[in-house]
């Protein structure tokens, strides 16, 4: 038989049991005293045993202290009769104790201490209050003396410091384990950065990963060139931007982007979320901001990735009560920003989905001055996406990704990378060896059912309605005298319920409409609804925004910038303030009469009416065109300003 400790394994009668074994073979575990304190790494550590210990010690020592000797205790009864019978004649009287001794030869103080030390007899007994006490004494003349019972040194110590030391510790810990569930350690670490630090190059990303954002890509090229070769810049005096903005719905590979700029100039990356920041006590975020900088200069070059910005950035101006937290998280975000030289070599790219609703400050120069937009893919992006992700996965001789792409309008890249995914499982389910197309439609189904409001899946009917509308627009853009060229059209469904859009970018900066400009607008906005009427012989609700848009430029003709014939150069409205610009918090103030604002409203209707009638005209004698255009967009999804171009002049 070996050492008993070293029990084999099938002895245990279960795993529990082993594990208990274990843990008191290592002198831990239930059941063994916890250590009072540690050491790790050479260093002492703090335990909070330690403190229970020596509370027990001071206390054991306080007993022992405070053990009056040998004294008897008797009646109060018995020792007044003692001193009537000669056999006390000193007695100390104390505030819950009386010391009595025999007759003596000295300082009755130093006799009793004394006596308590060398452990000789006296009498003690608790006073009861008896007024004539005293002069009991006096009469068999008894020494007395009054007897302050002082603490060992050591107990008042304790007593001062140590057991309220302890007590704030027992309730420190409670509390911050209470409050610690939302990160390690609770508020003893409280400002610690919890940024996770990625060592060089370790985000393992690189650009070809990110597929259908090649725009965006192009935009970061620079940032990384940047991080790579910041001499190139330095040399030329070139500036790069602080800070990069990626705007674009969740799951488009914003987090992936900036992961690939790290990934790519192979420099730290320092992922922090907006969340992370805003804590329940007013300055733990600062802290973090500031912490955080400090690290990333060290470090630098390096990129720190802030996502979800919104959730420290949110604009202070439209919020009713302020929120102090955020509010200094975000002031120290900004001096941390404004802090540091660009050439330093720390950028700053951070993610939302509501630029809208960020703080401006936020979007000054020198702060986040470039945005950058990550958009849904479009077709082509979409099968790029599906690509990738099917590099590992093997696929029976049916699967088509190009016909997934086409029946994925809508999705983001996550979405994509989730449907191979979710295909994989049900072909493992279904006892398949490679996934086959019903898989992957399977798994696409599943997906929309599973996020009915994030994705819409369009109709054919519908997809083919939003592509005659959309040409609409696109078409009376590039038709009209002086209107701003399309840059982009497409059907990819955007957020905030955008079945796609016509994009079109001034040329120039400007500051000043003509009337037929005006008009012109409204004509543009009007042109997808007449494009539905012209074609489907009916109209839809996909109209709706163009038509308030058009309304409100038709009123703001009429009432702000005198164009009507009745009331030409007369100001309707009182003027909005220029400096707090147009952010639909103001009230205008209304400065006619009922019958200036029926007159208003017909003047309206005869604007719109009239410029609907000659976009009608206008579509009807380019039909063919419009088909054209329509037909290649259903195809394409997105057409870009060339091609578009392209389209219209054939
Ligand atoms: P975001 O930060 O925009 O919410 P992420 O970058 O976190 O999105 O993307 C989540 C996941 O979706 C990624 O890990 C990746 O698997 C996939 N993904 C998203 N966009 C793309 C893309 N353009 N190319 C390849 N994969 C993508």
């Amino acid at each position: 038989m070996g050492d008993f400790d070293d029990r084999n394994e099938s002895e245990f009668a279960s795993n529990k049991d082993k594990e208990k074994w274990d843990a008191h073979k290592k002198g831990s575990g239930p059941g063994m005293p916890p250590p009072i304190f540690s050491f790790k790494n050479g260093k002492f550590k703090f335990s909070f045993w330690y403190f229970i210990a020596a509370v027990m010690i001071l206390l054991f020592a306080n007993a022992f202290l405070t053990s009056s000797g040998e004294s008897q205790e008797i009646s109060f009864s018995t020792f007044k009769s003692m001193i009537e019978s000669g056999s006390i004649t000193e007695v100390l009287m104390g505030e819950s104790v009386y010391i009595g001794t025999g007759p003596h030869t000295g300082n009755a103080i130093q006799e009793t201490t004394t006596l308590l030390s060398t452990g000789k007899s006296s009498y003690k007994t608790v006073p009861v209050d008896d007024p004539n006490f005293v002069t009991l004494m006096d009469q068999y003349g008894v020494t007395y003396s009054a007897y302050k019972q002082s603490n060992p040194l050591l107990i008042q110590l304790l007593m001062s410091w140590v057991i309220p030391l302890v007590l704030f510790m027992v309730i420190w810990r409670f509390v911050s384990k209470r409050m610690g569930s939302g990160g390690a350690g609770g508020i003893i670490n409280f400002g610690k950065n919890k940024s996770q630090i990625v060592a060089e190059g370790d985000t393992g990303v690189l650009f070809d990963h990110v597929a259908g954002a090649d725009e965006s890509k192009e935009e970061l090229v620079e940032i990384m060139d940047f991080l790579k070769t910041p001499e190139k810049y330095k040399a030329i005096g070139g500036k790069v931007p602080k800070g990069v903005l990626l705007v674009g719905p969740p799951g488009t590979g914003k987090t992936m982007l900036a992961k690939a700029v790290a990934g790519e100039a192979k420099v730290p990356f320092f992922r922090l979320s907006g969340s992370d920041f805003v804590e329940m006590f007013v300055g733990v975020g600062a802290s973090r901001v500031r912490d955080l900088f400090k690290q990333a200069r060290e470090k630098a070059p390096c990129i720190i990735f802030i996502d979800e910005l919104d959730a420290i950035g949110k604009s202070r101006l439209n919020v009713a009560a302020g929120n102090d937290e955020r509010e200094q998280t975000l002031n120290q975000l900004l001096v941390e920003m404004d802090g540091f030289s660009s050439t330093a070599g720390v950028i700053i790219l951070a993610a939302t989905n509501r630029p809208g609703i960020l703080d401006p400050a936020l979007l000054r120069p020198g702060r986040f001055d470039r945005q950058v937009l990550v958009d849904r893919p479009d077709l082509a992006g979409r099968k790029a996406i599906l690509d990738i992700h099917a590099r590992d996965v093997k696929f029976g001789p049916d699967a088509n990704l190009e016909a997934i792409a086409q029946a994925t309008p809508g999705f983001v890249g996550a979405d994509l990378a989730n449907v191979i995914n979710e295909a994989a499982l049900l072909a493992v389910r279904a006892g398949r060896k490679a996934v086959h197309q019903e898989d992957l439609l399977e798994a696409i189904e599943k997906s929309v059912a599973g996020l009915k409001k994030k994705n819409k899946l369009i109709n054919p009917r519908e997809r083919k309605i939003v592509a005659y509308h959309e040409t609409g627009h696109a078409l009376t853009a590039a038709l009209t005298e002086g209107s701003d060229p399309v840059q982009k059209v497409t059907i990819v469904p955007r957020g905030m319920g955008a079945l796609g859009y016509t994009l079109q970018t001034p040329t120039e900066d400007r500051f000043l409409m003509s009337r037929e400009e005006l008009l012109g607008k409204i004509d543009v906005l009007l042109g997808g609804r007449a494009a539905e009427e012209l074609i489907f012989n009916e109209v839809s609700t996909g109209a709706a925004n163009d038509i308030s848009r058009a309304t409100d430029i038709a009123r703001s003709m009429i009432t702000e910038y005198g164009m009507s014939e009745k009331f030409k150069n007369m100001a309707l409205t009182g003027g909005k303030d220029p400096f707090l610009g147009n952010d639909g918090y103001q009230q205008q103030t209304r400065n006619y009469s009922e019958s200036t604002g029926e007159y208003i409203d017909d003047e309206i209707s005869k604007v719109i009416n009239t410029r609907y009638e000659k976009v009608l005209k206008l579509l009807g004698a380019k039909l063919e065109l419009l088909r054209k255009i329509s037909e290649h967009l259903l195809d394409k999804e997105t057409i870009d300003a060339k091609e578009f171009k392209e389209l219209v002049v054939v």
